[in-house]
């Protein structure tokens, strides 16, 4: 490997500035950055001037090649990935949608509720679709399309705790609401809970951390799928739920459950032991959500494949 100084000499029929040209070169030591320069084949001395840009484009793809969702994406805009295309003698820099996003957006149509760790049907439920022929479901579907109604005049309506049996169609039928109201400039959140809670604790050591947090705590209309199949610590009860439905309590923001359990047995699940504290905590969490919800049950029969 040729020393940096002699590489630099290399660069000496540039007319450009010296701690330029440093850059540049220090910079092509990373392979990631060369096959870059050579994949959108720019000329050097045209790089030259765009070091530090082609460097956050490297630091973004690096970010996509260990990325398996959208959730887990680190890049500064979610989804997308700040990349140069040549233009005449310049670089333009602009935010590609990646092949998640990309996917996203096709399958999505024009629903834009973010989803984590969500099965395709459910992406793409909508209100429209519902079956309506199970006379079972029949009060749950007259309930979403009241709330549909009704919060285009009011945004800080209570949203549902829906219970019931596997399969049911708990939350291909939220999510359809969620979807339909997101198409109309509503932000929504539709995460498995479980899962987040998992990639929550993965992520606590970056900075995404947070933003997610954020976004869920903020969003006009949020699901949290399936809680009480979550393994429960004080950490993901207390801190984390807590915090989440505190706030969405206190800004009056509609939020809607699904689980297999009955509230009460929701309770128990937030127990971690017998003592009198853990049940206060429990009770703490399922006074949040009742404040927040109506309840109702959907005893239907397995619709799953
Ligand atoms: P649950 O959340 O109650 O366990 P799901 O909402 O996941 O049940 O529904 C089970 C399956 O049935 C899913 O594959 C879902 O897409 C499908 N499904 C549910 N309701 C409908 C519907 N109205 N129209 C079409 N498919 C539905
Ligand atoms: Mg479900």
């Amino acid at each position: 490997m040729k020393k940096i100084e002699e590489e630099i000499k290399q660069y000496q029929k540039y007319d450009l500035d010296g701690a330029l040209k440093k850059a540049y070169v220090v910079a092509l030591k990373n392979p990631e950055f060369k096959k870059l320069i050579n994949t959108i084949k720019v000329k050097e001395d045209i790089a030259i001037n765009y070091t530090t840009k082609l460097e956050e484009t490297v630091s973004e793809l690096e970010n996509c090649s260990k990325c398996k969702s959208l959730m887990m994406c680190k890049n500064k805009v979610i989804g997308f990935v700040y990349y140069p295309l040549p233009l005449n003698d310049k670089l333009d820099f602009n935010y590609v949608a990646c092949k998640y996003k990309k996917k996203e957006l096709k399958e999505h149509e024009n629903i834009r509720t973010n989803f984590f760790e969500m099965p395709l049907e459910i992406r793409k439920a909508k209100m429209s679709d519902i079956d309506v022929n199970d006379a079972k479901r029949v009060g749950i579907i007259k309930w979403l399309k009241k709330f549909y109604d009704d919060f285009k005049k009011d945004k800080h309506l209570k949203g549902l705790y829906l219970h019931g049996s596997f399969g049911s169609g708990k939350t291909y039928l939220i999510s359809a609401l969620l979807n339909e109201l997101s198409k109309e400039n509503n932000t929504a959140v539709i995460v498995y809970y479980p899962e987040l809670l998992r990639s929550l604790k993965e992520s606590f050591e970056n900075n995404n951390f947070a933003d997610r947090i954020n976004e869920i705590k903020k969003v006009d209309l949020l699901l949290l799928d399936d809680i009480g199949a979550e393994t429960v610590s004080s950490w993901n009860r207390d801190e984390i739920l807590g915090t989440i439905l505190q706030y969405r309590m206190d800004n009056k923001l509609s939020t809607f459950f699904t689980s297999n359990l009955t509230m009460k047995e929701l309770e128990e699940h937030f127990i971690l032991n017998k003592s009198s504290e853990e049940q206060i905590k429990a009770r703490r969490i399922v006074e949040r959500i009742k404040q927040l919800t109506e309840n109702e049950k959907l005893i239907s029969e397995n619709r799953r494949k």
